[in-house]
């Protein structure tokens, strides 16, 4: 018979064919089924630990009986409730299904073969992706060196002056995962005022409610001043519902328009919709999430710059340390141990280690499987 086999990466467009997937952390099942074992921590996602709301889980599951229903493809309900949150017009507001589906929404509308994408390096995976699958051409600026107060966190004034006029989106990460560095307002509102108007500067805020430090800014306030400026959130993280897949951008209602023509149109189930309202109205379990990440951070950094490691400064609800060349073995070794940590060597770090807040009796686990790693 005909060989019909064909080499299908040649057929991909140019964009895929160089692709490296996301690396997602290790899904607990995973580490159960290889391993046998049955008693697995995982802090390799950044998800929040306590679990998702108790008002948003009640409201997801009234929602469940209408599950033969096509959503509310327009989301107004949670749109209108963000907008109101946000003092922005609900027309200023794109739904997605988390905010990666936004950063790609943003790819998808402003990106293309000839065109340019400015972040950083160490900077999130997804920014790569999405420049890279509409063909466009990322530009990879140099971080801030080791010795920096913020080490291999964005450096504005490198990432400004690799704009040109083929770069149609920068991309910044407030904090950044996965090194865990922020940026403070006045150096932000500069780089945004000193780029051209022509250039749509995502500002990722998906750790928004775990930043503490005061000079930290709250971006979605410039939208007036800003045109070309689109504030990513998320309820994956603080707000505990990675599973449902809810994130947002908040922008000028010419560039939502452009975002929503991409979009696809029930990108957010009805189920995640009404569990990201009852969140939104649940601050007092954000309140607690986010106290009790930033006891448990402050513990955990402690005990790590107790066994000599450095530990990179974090806004988020998660910590960059260096392990150095054994890193990758740490890893293996913390696995077979139970506890999912997450490499973040293809984040051009190597001998580092990211590792998720979790709940105190998770954290202190941790901690004493890698004591026994690094004596091991
Ligand atoms: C986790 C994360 C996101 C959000 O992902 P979702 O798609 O909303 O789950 C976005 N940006 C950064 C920097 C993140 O770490």
């Amino acid at each position: 018979m005909l060989d019909r086999t064909v080499d299908f990466t040649e057929l991909a467009v140019a964009g895929v064919r160089a692709l490296q997937p996301y690396q997602p952390g290790k899904p607990e099942s995973d580490l159960k089924r290889e391993y046998g074992l049955d008693d697995v921590i995982k802090l390799a996602s950044n998800e929040n630990p306590m679990g998702p709301g108790a008002r948003a889980v009640e409201a997801a599951s009234a929602e469940l009986g209408g599950a033969h229903r096509y959503p509310d493809g327009a989301a107004f309900v949670l749109r209108h409730a963000l907008a109101k949150q946000h003092g922005v017009d609900p027309l200023q507001v794109t739904l997605g299904n988390g905010s990666n589906d936004v950063l790609s929404l943003v790819a998808n509308a402003f990106l293309e073969p000839g065109r340019e994408a400015v972040f950083s390096a160490h900077a999130f995976a997804v920014y790569p992706i999405v420049t890279q699958a509409a063909g466009a051409s990322a530009v990879v600026v140099p971080a801030n060196d080791a010795s920096h107060p913020m080490p291999f966190g964005h450096d504005l004034a490198a990432m400004a002056a690799a704009v040109t006029e083929r770069t149609r989106v920068v991309f910044v990460a407030n904090p950044n995962n996965p090194t865990g560095t922020w940026l403070q307002a006045e150096p932000l509102r500069a780089f945004l005022e000193g780029l051209a108007p022509e250039v749509i500067a995502v500002v990722d805020e998906a750790y928004f409610e775990y930043a503490d430090d005061p000079e930290y800014p709250d971006a979605s306030r410039w939208l007036q001043d800003f045109p070309n400026l689109v504030v990513t959130r998320t309820f994956s993280k603080a707000h505990g519902l990675a599973a449902f897949r809810v994130g947002y951008g908040l922008s000028h209602p010419a560039v939502a328009d452009l975002l929503n023509r991409v979009r696809q149109p029930f990108n957010v189930s009805s189920v995640a919709q009404a569990a990201a309202l009852a969140s939104l109205g649940d601050q007092d379990y954000i309140a607690q999430s986010v106290a009790l990440n930033r006891e448990q951070r402050d513990w955990l950094c402690h005990e790590l710059q107790a066994l000599g490691l450095q530990v990179l400064p974090s806004a988020g609800n998660f910590l960059c340390f260096r392990v150095g060349e054994q890193a990758d073995a740490v890893y293996e070794g913390l696995l077979r141990r139970g506890v999912i940590l997450r490499p973040v060597a293809n984040y051009a770090l190597p001998g580092f280690l990211r590792v998720t807040v979790g709940l105190p009796a998770e954290n202190a686990r941790f901690v004493e499987a890698l004591k026994s790693e690094l004596q091991a």
